[in-house]
């Protein structure tokens, strides 16, 4: 089939590599410029693992293409997918102006005689599909044909590629058979479990299950504070309630809380959505409150252990929000190290995909980067861990020990061993884990 994707970011992007993977003809669409040409030349603006192969191998092959043209997208394209960004404002409702926009510039190029299934991806409080419809009817050609879909994505950074291939499942909301016809067609070589709704149940999905996830995020960095002032020890905790099956280990792993371009966001957006049907969601401010809490402590652990942090030289490894991306979008990592700065620390930091972000949108000019995990150690007084890229789980602790100033370890991911760590001889401080300090 022909499709096009318009939004060529990590949704966008990754989507329309998998799609060509099995066989459709796509068209990635994006308005920045220097996007498309990196593109068309060949590199790849984002870090996914697995991504370059196959965006490579669809290009070659002539089923992968891109252009920053939405007419050229529409014109040669059945189904048209928007996957552009829906950022928060500063109520944390959803900011749906990149969404509106595009909805419009389809409506500017649709030919009455081209029938389109228009397919919003991106993350959008539910009734949106509607607006994107009146849109398009109000800007478009009378007698122009099309329908609007709600396909939400659930694809994780990191594992995206993966996770398009083989999905969990896929949820297709649609008022029209004619366009779920097309959408059963394009899904069909995936052979992954289709759920079919309607486009207000399809668009609350999305933002219920990213919810859901947050919430067991929460729920168990609450109960590793319980761990902490108890004794026992969160790992132990969470494997004993994962292993029924109702519950599941996934998404019960204690740290310094969710980050990233997604969970902060659409949490937010879930309770101002509900706040507007006048159902105010307030489990879900428990969650953020937690959420935010968990650093606080953290922090706190490292001032009881540090007494005062002005002028201390502390390393930071991982600034990405979680390993094996280059996304640094609300990353915790960074908010500590905003903290650490405005109580006069001195920061060096290392991660293994991420600087190059966070260089060109100075977000920690302050911060001091360098190349490797061992360098950022070198004379601190206390390392931090950050994010969970498992090239720090590899670092020689022997050698770790003799570049530190002093062996301080304060891991906020529990990416390391307590009992290997303690014989070691380092002061090491996890989450909810038997030797983590009290707060
Ligand atoms: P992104 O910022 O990486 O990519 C969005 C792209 O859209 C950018 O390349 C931008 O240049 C482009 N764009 C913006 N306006 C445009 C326009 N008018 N025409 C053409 N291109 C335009 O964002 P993302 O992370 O891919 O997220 C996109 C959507 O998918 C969001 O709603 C997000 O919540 C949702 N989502 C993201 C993830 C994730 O892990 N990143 C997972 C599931 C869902």
């Amino acid at each position: 089939m022909d499709l096009s994707i318009i939004g060529s970011g990590y949704v966008g992007l990754v989507s329309g590599a998998c799609f060509a993977e099995v066989g459709h003809n796509v068209i990635c669409v994006d308005n920045d410029q220097r996007k498309v040409d990196a593109l068309q030349a060949g590199r790849i603006p984002i870090y996914e693992p697995g991504l370059e192969e196959v965006v490579q191998r669809n290009v070659a092959a002539g089923r992968l293409r891109f252009t920053n043209s939405i007419e050229d997208g529409v014109d040669h394209s059945e189904v048209v997918f928007i996957a552009v960004p829906t950022p928060p404002q500063a109520d944390g409702s959803v900011d749906l102006s990149y969404i509106e926009r595009v909805a419009r510039e389809i409506a500017a190029v649709l030919k009455p005689e081209q029938y389109r299934v228009v397919v919003d991806k991106s993350t959008v409080p539910v009734k949106t599909g509607d607006k994107v419809y009146e849109t398009i009817k109000r800007y478009g050609k009378k007698g122009a044909e099309f329908d609007v879909v709600s396909n939400p994505e659930f694809l994780r950074e990191g594992c995206a590629v993966d996770d398009l291939m083989h999905p969990d499942r896929i949820v297709i909301g649609s008022k029209s058979d004619r366009a779920l016809a097309l959408m059963k067609k394009l899904y069909e070589p995936f052979m992954a479990p289709i759920l079919v709704t309607d486009i207000n149940s399809a668009e609350l999905i999305k933002h219920a299950a990213n919810s859901f996830l947050a919430l067991k995020i929460s729920y168990i960095n609450a109960v590793s504070a319980i761990c902490e002032a108890s004794g026992a020890d969160v790992e132990k905790v969470a494997d004993g309630i994962g292993m029924d099956k109702r519950i599941g280990r996934n998404f019960l792993n204690a740290g310094l809380g969710y980050g990233g371009s997604c969970f902060p966001k659409d949490i937010a957006a879930f309770i101002a959505i509900s706040e507007q049907l006048g159902v105010p969601f307030t489990l879900l401010k428990e969650v953020e409150r937690i959420n935010q809490s968990q650093r606080e402590r953290f922090l706190k652990s490292l001032r009881n252990t540090l007494w005062i942090l002005r002028d201390k030289k502390i390393a930071v490894w991982g600034l990405t929000f979680k390993g094996d991306t280059d996304d640094i979008r609300s990353s915790v990592s960074i908010e500590l190290i905003k903290d650490l700065i405005a109580e006069g620390a001195h920061v060096t930091a290392y991660d293994p995909k991420g600087m190059d972000n966070v260089r060109s949108f100075k977000l920690i000019p302050e911060a001091k980067l360098v190349n490797s995990a061992l360098e950022a150690a070198q004379g601190a007084e206390a390392l931090i861990i950050a994010t969970e890229w498992h090239e720090f789980a590899k670092v020689d602790l022997n050698q770790l020990k003799e570049t530190l100033h002093s062996p301080l370890v304060f891991d906020g991911r529990n990416l390391l061993d307590p009992v290997t760590m303690h014989h070691l001889g380092f002061q090491y401080h996890s989450i909810g884990r038997p030797g983590a300090t009290k707060s």
